[in-house]
């Protein structure tokens, strides 16, 4: 038989190991487990540290034995009317430290003779569960390897352990580390050296070492400069991979013939004669980006990138009136029920008497608006479809609900989807099935994207920034208010009546709804979130009373929502207490203060994001961020950081550097997510650059890859992995 990357574990491991790896960890196949990366290197005198365990964590650290102690241990008795004084067990208790000296208990009943191999100064690995134990941080029954005593005389260690850097890889209960590094060497001495998917040239070229050698040095490293060497070798297969695929894609968009929408029109030039402001610069300039690609009989592939209130709505406005003046619909996606429904307001109302299409005094080159929304009665939602298939609607506005079938488009030309990171590229790919040509598509997002990621999530699409605020606007003011201190806590209230009293409105926003979620987050001692439902009423009946207060949250219904943020937008509600439904877009701009409670619970960005809804008109913003988090702590310094800069840039590069990497790529990228394992977004800048260059030449020379076909079937893979995902949304 020969082995190679698709056998089947079963065949070449014992059963309760193939078990375990595939119960444990998904790992079926040998280039699964091949795959499977030690996620550190312990070394003997390194730094783990023993002070950072959780309570309830599964760790394996590094730690050097500093003594044991024998004790004898009577069991307690069992309940009422057992008999004192069972039988005397054995208990050793083992200490173990760190290099800053911190020390963890190691605990073992009736196994006394493990103190024998257990002597002071000998150096470990233990893996356990950390308990706690009158105070102290303990591993009972732990299960240990020892490291050579010496390393130049490694026969004094189990063979594996006898490397200066010994593999550490996530592991489960049923299967340590130890036993997965067994398995790795098993397999990696009956694998020939597999196919390598990186072409000669390249590899030639960066003086990359081969695939085999790279898997062996990665699981059993001879040094740090070949474990180096190992890693970036990997990590260029997986930018590459990634790249390509996207590449791929953009090519294959390239040679699409799509709808060409000359510019101007009389609809365009009506509304940018009554355009009651002049355009920023930005908008200027990639409105006219926008108008050229348009124009074009290529589909534009464009993401606009714009801080929050930048004017990005205002942007694609005026892109959709291009394509409507020639005959072209427009929709327009949005994330959430709120954000369509407030996007259908403010186009409508920016329209004027051009969103009166087919109305009596209407001018003759104006359009109609539909909104379409899941909860639309059938009555609604047949006059909305007949207005989309007659094209009487030039332009769309909906959530999801416009995804779903026996949604019928006259001429569906232009798709513009707010907020992407709420949306996959399938579900993009899903409205952009609706049209008969491939449509022009505009991606719009406030969410800053520091560039390697731009070109990681949305490496198939061109991308445009808008990087100023209207004239007019100012700054947003934002502090840290610690939930403890009264004295601030009754400012911060105080503030709040200010600014209505002013005349003006505020949001105050909490983590959680509540009600019948009150179980989901009260973990262990911790309070739970604050939830809006409770805090409405504290503050109706304590520091806001007499105030008009409106609650908005996710489990409302439709038409409540709707109601709410229109009593709210219209100014007949003073307070509006919401969860983070209100993160995305909402736009009223007499809103000037925001009290979000627990910040510390909410995301850096996240928390940007929603200070970007006040300060929105021409009084300042003021934005405070309640939290118990203690001066100095980390969550405290998150908020800090908040509070000292409103550069969304500089917040979303801290944001990534705090998540995990899976995180960043979002829900949508389930297949890029279990593709990349090595490879950083952030740190890997050069790599992944790189390697789009060597994509783009690639594909450039041999679109489909015919003279690579080991990296032809990794792409393919990671394509469909992307479909897969589709079929399961
Ligand atoms: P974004 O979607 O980027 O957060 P919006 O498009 O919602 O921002 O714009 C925010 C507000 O600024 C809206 O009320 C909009 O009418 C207004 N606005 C847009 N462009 C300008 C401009 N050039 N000058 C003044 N106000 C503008
Ligand atoms: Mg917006």
């Amino acid at each position: 038989m020969t082995i190679g990357l698709d056998t089947r574990l079963r065949e070449v491991l014992g059963k309760k190991t193939v078990e375990a790896l595939s119960e444990g960890l998904g790992l079926d196949t040998v280039g699964d487990l091949l795959g499977h990366y030690p996620f550190r290197y312990a070394q003997r005198g390194e730094r783990t540290d023993l002070g950072a365990l959780q309570i309830g964590e599964d760790v394996t650290v590094t730690a050097q034995v500093r003594a044991a102690v024998q004790k004898s241990f009577v069991p307690k008795g069992r309940g009422r009317g057992s008999r004192p004084g069972g039988k005397p067990r054995d208990l050793l208790e083992v200490i173990v430290a760190d290099e800053a000296g911190r020390s963890l208990t190691l605990t073992f009943f009736n196994q006394a003779w493990r103190a024998k191999e257990l002597v002071a100064g000998r150096w470990g690995l233990f893996a356990g569960k950390v308990a706690q134990f009158r105070g102290r941080l303990q591993l009972n029954s732990p299960q240990y390897q020892l490291l050579a005593e010496d390393a130049a005389d490694p026969s004094s260690a189990i063979e594996e352990f006898a490397g200066t850097l010994i593999p550490v890889y996530p592991a489960t209960a049923e299967i340590p580390t130890w036993n997965i590094a067994k398995a790795i060497h098993t397999v990696l001495d009956m694998v020939p050296a597999p196919p390598d998917p990186l072409p000669r040239s390249l590899r030639e070229r960066l003086s990359l070492l081969g695939y085999g050698t790279a898997l062996r040095q990665i699981h059993r490293p001879d040094s740090h400069e070949a474990l180096g060497a190992a890693k970036k070798r990997l990590k260029w297969q997986e930018a590459l991979v990634m790249q390509a695929v996207l590449v791929r894609r953009k090519a294959a968009a390239a040679g699409e013939t799509a709808t060409a929408y000359a510019r101007g029109g009389a609809l365009p030039e009506a509304f940018d004669a009554r355009l009651p402001f002049t355009l920023t610069e930005g908008q200027r300039q990639v409105g006219e980006e926008i108008a050229a690609e348009l124009a074009g009989d290529h589909p534009m592939h464009r993401l606009l990138q714009g801080d929050v209130g930048s004017g990005k709505t205002l942007v694609a406005l005026r892109a959709m009136l291009q394509v409507v003046a020639h005959g072209g619909q427009a929709a327009l996606l949005a994330p959430t029920e709120v954000l369509a429904a407030q996007h259908h307001r403010s186009i409508v109302e920016m329209l004027g008497d051009l969103a009166r299409g087919g109305e009596l005094g209407a001018p003759p080159e104006a359009t109609r608006v539909a909104l379409l929304t899941g909860s639309a009665t059938a009555a609604q939602r047949r006059t909305v479809l007949d207005e989309v298939k007659t094209n009487t609607a030039g332009i769309v506005i909906g959530t999801h609900a416009l995804l779903y079938d026996g949604v019928d488009f006259a001429d569906l030309g232009f798709v513009v989807v707010d907020e992407q990171h709420r949306f996959g590229v399938e579900q993009r790919d899903a409205l952009r099935a609706k049209a008969d040509r491939p449509p022009h598509t505009l991606v719009m997002t406030a969410t800053p994207i520091p560039r390697t990621v731009a070109m990681t999530v949305y490496g198939d699409l061109e991308t445009s920034r808008l990087t100023e605020l209207p004239a007019g606007r100012t700054p947003i003011a934002t502090h840290v208010v610690p939930y403890t201190d009264q004295r601030w806590m009754t400012r911060t209230w105080n503030r709040v009546r200010e600014e209505v009293a002013a005349g003006r409105q505020a949001y105050v926003v909490c983590p959680r709804v509540g009600g019948e979620d009150a179980e989901d987050n009260g973990a262990g001692d911790k309070r739970p979130p604050l939830a809006v439902v409770d805090v409405i009423e504290q503050l109706r009946g304590g520091p806001l009373s007499g105030l008009r207060l409106g609650l908005l949250h996710g489990r409302l219904d439709t038409d409540e929502k709707d109601r709410v943020m229109r009593a709210y937008a219209a100014g007949d509600l003073d307070v509006l207490v919401a969860t983070t439904v209100i993160e995305v877009g909402v736009n009223v701009p007499n809103a000037t203060a925001m009290v979000v409670l627990d910040a510390e619970r909410f995301g850096i960005s996240q928390l940007h994001q929603l200070r970007g809804r006040v300060g929105r008109g021409a009084h300042p913003g003021l934005c405070l961020l309640v939290s118990e988090a203690p001066e100095g702590s980390s969550s405290r310094e998150r908020l800090d950081a908040v509070a000292s800069t409103t550069d969304g840039f500089a917040l979303a590069e801290l944001d990534l550097e705090q998540r995990r990497e899976g995180d960043v790529l979002g829900a949508a990228q389930s297949g890029v997510k279990s593709h990349v394992k090595l490879l950083s977004l952030l740190k890997d800048a050069d790599i992944i650059e790189a390697a789009r260059a060597e994509a783009t030449a690639l594909i450039g020379a041999d679109p489909e890859l015919k003279g690579e076909p080991g990296l032809a079937h990794l792409v393919d893979d990671l394509a469909s992995d992307r479909g897969e995902f589709l079929e399961k949304g």
